[in-house]
């Protein structure tokens, strides 16, 4: 039996801000990972040719908590970066968010929802806040290659994520005041969140549980329904399969944004194309030659490590709480993260959200 006062599983953002808080104010803790890198989905590599690529998937850092912020900035230094996005459309890219130029032209100036009342699904919720043309362009069929079903069988709140502009801002995010990425990568900045504390990779917990007692908490960020071994049925996730391509030739960039999606069935089964290059502090992009192009095309995986998103349905949000409630019986146990609380969370949110946990630890378990 190993005693350790506070054993946290998963060093991504959630274990590591839990870890350095507990460990800042003095506390005896040990982090440990199953996979053989730290940060979880927060993580990169350097392709051969110097361009940096972020391991799961486009990770743009932001927020409008100056705390948040300056929390994120202790770790490492961070240079400006704002993502603007494109839509492949096939014979034309149009701005993502949708911008109004692109509504004037397509659909006029006189529009009205089509969709009034309270939405039962995601289809209604969509058709409430933009025309239907907009809606079957841009983002029905997105969304049914990111969850795998109809876009009427999805649910409403996922639509809060959406939004259509009334001017043509190009930036994903122009009223965020602090965005930008690590200087050194992504793997770089958590290892310095975790500077200093015991950090064990390759190690599943689950598969040793019965051989950790820790004195004051376990913090369990994994899959909750894995950590109950799927007694109550599994929770539902789609995962994306990452191809990428190096383009030697390239002197430049191969498409105008980092980031163009694919909305459209036509256009492939995959729903985005990252061009890394983009990402990179401009100075350092421009002394290299060639680029790494990634396309991502959703799956749903069976194996947890693979898990990225919660499914947003009724149904899957029912099962989660009926796992909550058992974690909730549990003592000594806190259940959190993306994976622990079934929840898509933003870097910054999971950052905002484990410093509320930590204090809360800090607090009931002087
Ligand atoms: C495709 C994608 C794109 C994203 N893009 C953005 C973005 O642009 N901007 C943004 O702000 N956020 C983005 N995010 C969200 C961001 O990745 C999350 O906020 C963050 O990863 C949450 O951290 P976490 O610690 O809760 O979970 P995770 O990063 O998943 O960490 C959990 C860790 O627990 C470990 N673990 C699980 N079970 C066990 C076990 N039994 N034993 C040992 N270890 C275990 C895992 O290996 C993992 O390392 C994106 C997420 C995805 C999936």
């Amino acid at each position: 039996m190993f005693n350790i006062d506070y054993l946290i599983v998963g060093s991504g953002l959630t274990g590591a801000v839990i870890a350095r808080m507990l460990h800042d104010a003095g506390r005896e803790v040990l982090v440990l990972d199953r996979r053989s890198h730290w940060g979880g989905n927060v993580h990169d590599t350097t392709h051969e040719s110097g361009i940096s690529v972020h391991t799961y998937g486009p990770h743009y850092f932001r927020t409008s908590s100056a705390r948040i912020w300056d929390f994120a900035r202790r770790f490492g230094e961070f240079y400006k970066y704002e993502a603007a996005l494109l839509a492949d459309l096939l014979d034309e890219r149009a701005a993502w968010p949708i911008g109004a130029s692109y509504i004037r032209r397509v659909i006029g100036t006189d529009w009205h929802p089509e969709f009034s009342g309270t939405p039962l699904n995601f289809e209604e919720a969509a058709l409430a806040i933009m025309p239907r043309k907009v809606y079957e362009t841009f983002v029905k069929e997105y969304n049914e290659k990111q969850w795998g079903v109809p876009a009427d069988t999805l649910a409403a709140s996922l639509c809060g994520r959406f939004e259509v502009r009334h001017d043509d801002e190009p930036r994903l995010k122009p009223a965020c005041p602090y965005q930008g990425l690590p200087l050194h990568g992504y793997a770089a900045w958590m290892r310095g969140m975790l500077q200093g504390i015991p950090l064990l990779l390759n190690y599943d917990y689950l598969a040793h549980r019965r051989r950790w007692q820790p004195r004051k908490c376990l913090v369990f960020t994994g899959p909750i329904d894995e950590f109950f071994s799927f007694e109550l049925g599994r929770l539902a996730y789609r995962g994306q399969r990452r191809s990428h391509s190096y383009l030697p030739d390239v002197k430049h960039f191969a498409q105008p944004t980092g980031q163009v999606n694919n909305p459209l069935h036509a256009g492939g089964n995959h729903i985005r194309t990252l061009e890394w290059k983009h990402m990179m502090r401009p100075d350092l992009a421009a002394k290299i030659q060639g680029t790494v192009l990634t396309t991502e095309t959703p799956y749903s995986p069976s194996n947890p490590t693979d898990f990225e998103y919660p499914f947003p349905d009724d149904a899957n949000a029912q099962l989660y709480q009926r796992y909550r409630l058992r974690a909730e019986s549990l003592e000594r146990t806190l259940i959190c993260g993306r994976l622990g609380e079934y929840r898509y969370y933003d870097m910054d949110q999971a950052i905002g959200r484990a410093i509320t946990l930590a204090e809360r630890l800090l607090e009931q378990l002087p």
